[in-house]
């Protein structure tokens, strides 16, 4: 099933929904097209373009940052974009705890990264200072684009100008 980006006023991501439901909020006038398909969904009369990214004409209020997210190891990768925090590798990816979790590190955003096996490795039980790693950025809770991320299985190419807005 076809998925359409949905972006705030702001262009902010805000979430991906059914072509159906995307097609309800243009009727509405509550959305515009920012981006077609260039396919259409026939009914009995009419043929509607279909969308691959709309934007709401009413602004909807998010908390921009959410540290309640439920962490996984899938939205862990999502946040970090499937990038070794450490190195930038995009392979053998595995989940690394900053403050190893021996030495009371606990299993918050801003604890957890994407590692590669190899950096994670290197790493081991150690302090990063101790075993001179450093992270690319420091990790905090995922912002819009990546909760729009671990929503769905496939992003398509027109999104991704619209999912570097935040990260
Ligand atoms: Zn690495």
């Amino acid at each position: 099933m076809r998925k359409v980006l949905v972006l705030n006023t702001t262009y902010e991501p805000l979430n991906v929904c059914s072509v159906r439901r995307a097609l309800v909020l243009l009727l509405k006038d509550k959305a515009e097209v920012l981006e077609e398909s260039g396919a259409a969904l026939h009914s009995e009369r009419d043929a509607f373009p279909i969308p691959l990214v709309i934007r709401l004409t009413t602004y909807v209020r998010v908390p921009h940052r959410n540290p309640a997210a439920r962490i996984s190891r899938r939205a862990v990768f999502a946040r970090d974009r499937h990038r070794c925090q450490y190195c930038g590798s995009a392979r053998h990816l595995t989940v690394d705890h900053v403050v190893p979790r021996s030495k009371g590190g606990a299993d918050t955003w801003d604890n957890l990264v994407t590692s590669c096996a190899p950096c994670n490795r290197k790493k081991g039980d150690r302090p990063l200072h101790l075993a001179g790693l450093r992270l690319l950025r420091q990790p905090q809770p995922p912002g819009p684009a990546a909760f729009v991320l671990l929503h769905v299985d496939h992003v398509h190419e027109s999104w991704r100008p619209y999912l570097s807005f935040a990260s």
